[in-house]
């Protein structure tokens, strides 16, 4: 999710555009490596794996977004103007992001994952069910992560695929009624967007605003204090 402004810079939409096709080629080729279940209990870890991956995915990046959300700000150094600017504008204008192609949506998280798929690429080929299940577990955590923009935009769209809604009302990934609840209110629950999956228990548990005590806390706290 792009801020505005970065959107209109063209060498950084080549570099996104560029980013989004390594992905899929790295994605391909550590995908393949899975093919190698060869046995019922490596599916499993197989299964396992791309489910708990999926739904770490889902806490990082709620994570990430309560962070742009709630502790740093638009002047914050880089990652202001980068990153926190894109979900300021999503706030103020929540369709923009069904408005862009599949590289405004997906681009600027397919730069990242591009290090950690080719750290990946260098791990030896998996040796038994577990280390088959890890490699399934790495990818879905970055698979996911990569995808959410997609599924936060999807969850604001007038209309989707047939299988997209499906995956929606299944909550395999994030559904439109789940979503609604950060933008209901005060942008101050329901942060995460790939899934939705956390956001009950984090919400319930107050996770996020003890955080933010916490962190409000240790700003006051004066130079030179303890405790
Ligand atoms: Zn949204
Ligand atoms: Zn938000």
């Amino acid at each position: 999710m792009n801020p505005r402004w970065l959107t209109r810079v063209r060498p950084v939409a080549w570099l996104e555009g560029g980013a989004l096709l390594a992905l899929a080629v790295l994605m391909a080729t550590s995908g393949a490596r899975l093919l190698a279940v060869d046995s019922v209990p490596a599916l499993a870890c197989v299964v396992l794996g791309l489910a708990c991956g999926h739904a770490v995915a889902d806490l990082v990046t709620g994570t990430a977004h309560w962070l742009c959300d709630r502790v740093f700000d638009e002047r914050f150094p880089v990652l202001g103007p980068l990153l926190v600017q894109g979900f300021r504008d999503h706030h103020d204008d929540p369709l923009a992001m069904t408005r862009g192609d599949v590289l405004a949506v997906n681009g600027n998280t397919a730069l990242p994952s591009i290090p950690a798929l080719l750290a990946l690429l260098a791990v030896p080929e998996p040796a038994s069910a577990a280390g088959l299940g890890a490699l399934a577990f790495a990818l879905g955590v970055i698979g996911s992560a990569v995808a959410t923009n997609q599924f936060h935009a999807w969850a604001h769209a007038p209309s989707v695929p047939r299988g997209v809604a499906w995956a929606q009302r299944h909550h395999l990934i994030l559904s439109p009624r789940a979503h609604a609840v950060h933008h209901d209110g005060a942008y101050d629950r329901a942060y995460c967007v790939t899934t939705g999956w956390w956001n009950p228990l984090l919400d319930r548990l107050g996770v996020f605003p003890r955080l933010e005590r916490a962190i409000k806390r240790s700003a006051e706290r004066p130079e030179g204090a303890t405790r």
